[in-house]
């Protein structure tokens, strides 16, 4: 399959990178380039100019100190699942990064561009030949909808493996644009809306990732068929942090695959705080974490399939972290 045709900018500055891009409704970021060539491969999108924000220097740094681990959004999957100090103090993430795709997708693919990933849907990452058999959906300016027919939305699937972590790690984000930086919680990144998922606004760079220290475990567990070159079929990261009495201080669950954006099950976390776990606490948490999310057929697993393995995942993340100190 061939890219098509587009304009070439290489900036030397996230300034100038951020002006080019705020420029022209069709100018697109290329980190890279494990998900925005392929997608222009299937036409799914087109630009008129990409900008290569490899050009940039000083974006791929793994910094530790005090405030927490500063990881530029240059930095590959490689960097940091081969990373001592993400090793040591975040080995969940690490774990994340070494789970995306094969080996080509995280000596290429960045942290930028992973969490920047688009959403998927079986009826819409699929080639132009593919998809012209009918009309458009939502997502490409269409009036339907093919997974839920009812629907006047768009419910593809954010399928990210690195977002989880990070949101359960409650990560902030470094945002460069026009009108100069902006900081907020990674969470907020997230629309949940399936055509637009990220709530970036025009011209608008994710420059660095800020994980701020935890005494807490994290675990990351992803469900797929395949043991490399494939998304989640659906993952799941948690983070425990427990006082002087072995009982929940805070407790983070966010899984990927299982809705518009990661989803985060709130209620679930709030039933863990200050329990020390046994058998039937682990049996209740996870079935209410099974009730928030909402997965769709975007991909060959139903629903139902989804959610039985949300509840067996996270059952096994807990077990694991149970004895955790
Ligand atoms: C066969 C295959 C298997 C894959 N498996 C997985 C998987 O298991 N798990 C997974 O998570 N991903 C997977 N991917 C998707 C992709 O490879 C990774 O998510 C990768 O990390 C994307 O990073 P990138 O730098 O290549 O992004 P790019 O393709 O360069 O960019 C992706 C998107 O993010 C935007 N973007 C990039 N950087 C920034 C930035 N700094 N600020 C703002 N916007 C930005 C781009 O404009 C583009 O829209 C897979 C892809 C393929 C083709
Ligand atoms: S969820 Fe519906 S609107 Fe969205 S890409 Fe899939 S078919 Fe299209």
């Amino acid at each position: 399959m061939r890219l098509p045709q587009f304009e070439y900018v290489e900036p030397k500055t996230l300034k100038q990178a951020s002006k080019t891009l705020a420029s022209d409704k069709r100018t697109v970021a290329l980190a890279g380039g494990t998900d925005l060539l392929v997608n222009m491969k299937h036409r799914v999108i087109e630009p008129k100019r990409i900008i290569n924000l490899k050009t940039i220097p000083k974006l791929n740094h793994v910094a530790a100190g005090k405030e927490g681990l500063r990881i530029g959004a240059l930095a590959t999957l490689h960097d940091i699942s081969s990373s001592l100090v993400i090793k040591e103090r975040c080995p969940a993430l690490a774990q994340a990064a070494r789970e995306v795709g094969a080996y080509a997708h995280q000596a290429m693919g960045t942290l930028g561009g992973n969490l920047c990933q688009g959403n998927r849907c079986r009826f819409y990452n699929q080639s132009a030949f593919w998809r012209g058999v009918r009309p458009p959906c939502f997502k490409v300016a269409g009036k339907v909808c093919y997974v839920v027919p009812k629907s006047k939305e768009c419910h593809s699937a954010y399928c990210g493996d690195l977002a989880p972590v990070l949101i359960a790690l409650d990560a902030q984000m470094k945002i460069a644009g026009p009108e100069g930086e902006r900081s907020l919680p990674l969470k907020k990144l997230y629309t949940h809306n399936g055509i637009k998922p990220l709530s970036l606004k025009k011209g608008e760079i994710l420059r660095e990732i800020l994980i701020p220290p935890s005494s807490g475990k994290t675990l990351y567990l992803k469900w797929r068929f395949r043991d490399s070159l494939e998304f989640p079929i659906l993952s799941l990261a948690l983070h425990i942090e427990k006082d002087g009495k072995d009982q929940v201080k805070n407790g983070r669950i966010v899984f990927s695959a299982a809705g518009r954006g990661p989803v985060e099950a709130v209620l679930a976390e709030k039933m863990m705080k200050g329990i020390s776990f046994d058998e039937a606490m682990i049996e209740r948490i996870s079935d209410q974490a099974v009730k928030e999310i909402s997965p769709m057929r975007t991909s060959i697993h139903s629903p139902a399939y989804k959610r039985k393995m949300a509840g067996i995942l996270l059952k096994q993340a807990l077990e694991q972290l149970r004895n955790a100190k």
